[in-house]
């Protein structure tokens, strides 16, 4: 049931991505690790340092990826929680940053959102953090709060009387996606268009937060929508090991989405491990009798569906063997490009919109 998040456990290998972090001195292949111990630094100030997410042993490392065999006897106790209380404001951010939190980016005197909806379709798990972990959120505000001393937070709701107690609420107009993305619900809260949609945080975005900042013990786990369900999944679960469990193998043809259903991305290696911006993995079956789309009918539905308003109609009557000479001379407009898919969606024929908005936002 979608409301329920559970533990997801069943796991002999992870592989956590290094994500162009720098491996911790001595870390080597068949060298034990605790759960919790730190493999590796991550460059830049809003980025989390990596963490194995279980006791195991090194078996590999390779320029993208560290993979720990598991073995709970492999090394004695984890790491000791690290107090956070009393802090300053540099201080905190430094160590959820070594605690494996990627910070988010707040804008000086802005607000903080904090959007209570899934944010794309496929996953499902706003309702179940919302339900089953409000005390974890509550942490999340305090962190988010110690983060931005005196900030504004709304709280983006579907109906009145759900955000925490003294915290302003916001009862979303329009929330069909693309509407539930950050930077639309920012757009709707506050008038203006962000595509990075900062400021806004999603409530996994807030329970990862809350969790370390409670517990002071590093991320290790982050929560997951795995065919309909959610799940607790150490980070570098990977991918075939998820789809195995959940009865959910390809076929010839099917594709493996990594993320959300509409802007996550079709991934190349089952057996690579999910990264901690991972939200949900689904299988995409190949569609019977599928072929190249039917010519533009210029219905204009792609430019009228398009929440930022951008010049579909530029390409869309075009093949795309006419595409890279158009792309440089719209290459700036499309820089607020969401890739939401609302244009793909409204297609009638099925013209591959969403690749053309990715290829001109590249
Ligand atoms: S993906 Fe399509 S609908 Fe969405 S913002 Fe880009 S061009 Fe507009
Ligand atoms: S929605 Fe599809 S058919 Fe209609 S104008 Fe856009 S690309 Fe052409």
């Amino acid at each position: 049931m979608a409301e329920v998040i559970k533990d997801w456990d069943n796991f002999k290998i992870v592989a956590p991505p290094l994500a162009g972090a720098l491996l911790v001195k001595g870390l080597r292949r068949g060298r034990p690790v605790s759960a919790g111990e730190v493999l590796a630094r991550r460059q830049g100030e809003s980025f989390g340092d990596i963490h194995a997410p279980v006791a195991g042993v090194i078996a590999e490392i390779s320029s993208t990826e560290i993979v720990i065999r598991r073995d709970s006897a492999a090394v004695g106790d984890p790491p000791r929680p690290v107090d956070l209380s009393g802090l300053s404001r540099a201080g905190l951010s430094r160590v959820l940053k070594e605690l494996g939190v990627d910070l988010p980016e707040f804008l000086p005197g802005a607000p903080v959102i904090i959007s209570t909806f899934n944010s794309e379709p496929g996953l499902t798990f706003a309702l179940a953090l919302l339900n089953e972990h409000r005390e974890t959120l509550g942490a999340g505000l305090v962190a988010v709060l110690a983060l931005n001393p005196g900030a504004r937070v709304i709280w983006a709701v579907d109906r009145p009387g759900q955000a925490p107690a003294g915290v302003e609420e916001y009862i979303l107009k329009y929330r069909n996606y693309p509407k539930t993305l950050p930077a639309l619900v920012k757009k709707e809260i506050m008038g203006n268009y962000d595509p990075a949609g900062r400021g806004v945080l999603g409530l996994r975005d807030l329970q990862t937060l809350g969790r370390v900042f409670r517990t002071g013990l590093p991320l290790t786990h982050l929560v997951l929508t795995l065919g309909g369900a959610n799940y607790f999944v150490p980070v570098g679960a990977r991918a075939i090991d998820l789809l195995t469990f959940a009865n959910l193998l390809p076929g010839p043809g099917d594709a493996v989405v990594a993320g959300g259903l509409i802007r996550g991305r079709t991934l190349a290696r089952l057996e690579q491990g999910l990264g901690k911006n991972i939200e949900g993995l689904h299988l995409v079956r190949a569609p019977a009798g599928s072929g190249p789309p039917a010519p533009c009918r210029r219905c204009g539905n792609c430019a009228r569906a398009c929440p930022v308003g951008l010049p579909l109609f530029l390409f869309v009557h075009r093949e795309p063997v006419a595409w890279p000479g158009l792309i440089n001379q719209a290459r700036s407009e499309w820089s607020g490009c969401l890739g939401c898919g609302a244009c793909a969606l409204a297609c009638p024929v099925g013209r591959p919109l969403l690749a053309l908005s990715r290829l001109l936002k590249a």
